[in-house]
Parts: structure tokens; sequence; C-alpha cells
């Protein structure tokens, strides 16, 4: 009977089979199979640049989106300055692109740390002190109002799908077109696409968005430092004293250590708090260092393109990242674009110094434009 069970000495035909894939997958290494690559990287040469606006020059983005596509208007007084959008947006190959709370606004999330944005009058108080480290942490009332925030952006961002504009800066990373996205959101909207998405914590290797303030759909423990996904239902949001949440709740992790070390005979060493990972005002970014390698790694590239998009650049480092940034794109003879609903305030632009327009409307109309 043992027989049975010797080897075949020919081979059985499924390993005949194999063999015939990886002849095919060798054929790929001949010139034949690589034209269509070669074809493509021709179609997408740089053509020259024919026209540079002056530096700040204004695009009124939504007019132009209103004119009717016949309009002798659109082809002939606005039509060098929309081919100048055009040229970055088709043919730049290293961009950067620094976000803020305006491209998640068609998606159905406020701008709440402006004033005007909801938050700020269905709590009470400016939406800047409800992103304040004294203030948030400063007294129990406005410990419960941010845990109202934290734990009301964090369902509007699990019911709301990311924009076009957000689609557009996805096709552009997974065209190898997108060096970074530096996001100042905190909805995560941009990072839950597959080529935005990010590391948390942030490690290398860097990927494609790195997300400067943190996000609502995690959580970290400030002594342990373990991060987990945000639980809505363990952070107070009510005054209600005998509520089984907490304000600030206890890390899981940590009291497991604590109880094995006192099983152990061990001393105790205190349990961590679990707080949103968002970063607030006054508070001394954890990741702030590393996030400057990475910024200054991605300036010794040739950058061609900063996008600059739905922020007002209120926040210094920030403002100084896309300085940076917009000095070394200029310097490359790159483009570089700011897009918002309303103008930059003049000392931001003096600042950046090297904006070449700023393409004022609603971002989500310069998807329009491709
Ligand atoms: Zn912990």
């Amino acid at each position: 009977m043992r027989h049975e069970f010797v080897l075949p000495i020919t081979p059985p035909s499924t390993v005949e089979k194999k063999s015939q894939t990886e002849d095919h997958r060798n054929e790929g290494l001949k010139p034949r199979k690589l034209l269509p690559q070669l074809k493509r990287s021709v179609c997408n040469r740089k053509p020259r640049l024919k026209y540079r606006p002056e530096l700040n020059t204004v695009f009124d983005l939504d007019a132009y989106v209103d004119l009717p596509h016949s309009s002798k208007l659109r082809h002939h007084h606005k039509g060098n300055d929309a081919d100048f959008i055009k040229y970055a947006l088709n043919y730049s190959k290293r961009m950067v692109v620094v976000s803020g709370a305006g491209v998640s606004v068609a998606a159905g999330i406020p701008d709440f740390r402006s004033s005007e944005g909801i938050f700020s009058t269905v709590n009470g108080g400016s939406g800047k002190d409800l992103f304040d480290y004294n203030r948030v942490y400063g007294d129990e009332s406005m410990g419960v109002k941010f845990n109202q925030l934290m734990v009301s952006l964090f369902k509007l961002s699990k019911d709301c799908r990311p924009t076009k504009f957000h689609e557009m800066l996805n096709s552009f990373a997974k065209d190898g077109r997108l060096l970074r996205l530096y996001t100042q959101n905190i909805d995560g909207l941009d990072t839950q696409l597959p080529h935005l998405s990010t590391n948390v914590p942030l490690t290398k290797p860097i990927p494609s968005t790195v997300q400067l303030h943190g996000s609502v759909r995690h959580m970290e423990c400030n002594k342990c430092l373990n991060v987990e996904p945000f639980d809505p239902a363990i952070f107070r949001c009510d005054d209600e004293y005998d509520s089984p949440t907490e304000i600030i709740p206890s890390c899981p992790q940590c009291e497991e250590f604590e109880t094995v070390r006192k099983i152990a005979g061990l001393r105790s060493t205190g349990v961590g708090k679990l707080r949103p990972r968002v970063i607030l005002y006054n508070e001394i970014h954890p990741e702030g260092d590393f996030i400057g390698e990475i910024a200054n790694n991605d300036l010794k590239k040739r950058l061609d393109c900063l996008i600059i998009v739905g922020t007002s650049l209120k926040i210094p480092g920030v403002k100084n990242i896309c300085r940076q940034f917009a000095a070394k794109v200029h310097a490359n003879k790159g483009i570089v674009l700011y897009l918002n609903t309303s103008m930059p305030p003049k000392n931001v632009l003096d600042s950046l110094k090297f904006v070449d327009m700023i393409v004022l409307g609603d971002c989500q109309h310069i998807t329009s434009l491709l």
C-alpha cells in the first residue's frame, strides 16, 4: 500500500501551468511590453509654459465656472489665467498641497474653528477657546463642551463622504504626481481615500498625507502612548455627575498594567488618560519635530507646484511651511496657487512672497478645470 504515497516522477499539470505564467512575466521585460508605458510618458511630457501671470494675480473661479462655455470672455479675457491653472493641475509632476477646513465644507463639515462655525454658537464659546489646551482642560464645563465637539465631529466625519476636491488629490497621488498632502483637517476625509492614507502615529515610510493637527478618528493615552480608534461612548458629553463616562477617561491598557503590577507586588506607576488625538492651541506638538523633518526633506525634492487650499493660514507654523514651499517652487519655476473663498490677508501674502495666482471661489469648482 505504501507505493500510493510515492511522489509522481512527472510533475502534475498545475506545475507546468505555473512555469508558463512565469514565462509570461519575463516577457514583461521585453521592449514590446514596455511600449504602452513609454507612450504614456510621452503623452504626459510637460509642454512649455507659454504664459505666466504677475505674482498675486486674482482669478475669480466662481465667475469663470458660471460663464457659458461659448462666452468670449471665457476664451479671451480669462482664458490665459484659466489655462495657467489647468497647466498646474494637469502637468505638475511633484506637487505639495497644504489644505484647511475649506476643502471639507462641501462634504457637510462646517469650518468649526472660524468665528462663524456652527460649533461656536452651539457651545456658547469661541471656536478658538474650544481648541485651547488650557481652556479645554482647565475646567469641567469646557471639558464637556470639548467632548461634545469631538464626538459630534467624529460622528459627522463618519457620515460624510470625501468631496470632489479630495478625489482630485487622490487621483494626483495615484498618478504619482502628489508628493505630499499636509492637512490641517482633523476629519479624516482625506486620509480615508486609498492614495491619501496616513500612519497614526506618524512613522516611516512617510505616508502621502501628513496630518498637521491629528484627527478625531483616534485617541491616545498620555502615559503609555497607546493609540486606538476613537470611541465616542467613553467621553462624557453631559453634566450628569453620576455618569459612568469621564471627561478625560482612564486608559484601559494602563489599568491592566497596574493590575498586573499590583499582583506582582510592584509599586504603582499610575494610570494615563485618554484624549482625542487632536493637537490644541498652547500645547507642544508631539510630532512637531518629525513633521519639520519631513517638510525639510520634501523641500529638497524638485517641487513644481504648491497648492494652498481652504485655509487662511492663521497658524504660524503652517504659514511658515507654506512660505518655504512657495520659495522653493518659485525657484524651480513651478506654480504656486492659493485657492480660497476669500482673499488671504495682506500680511499672509507678504509673508508667502511667491503666490502666482489667488484663485477665489469654491475649491470644488476647480475640479471642472481638469
Ligand atoms: Zn495608557
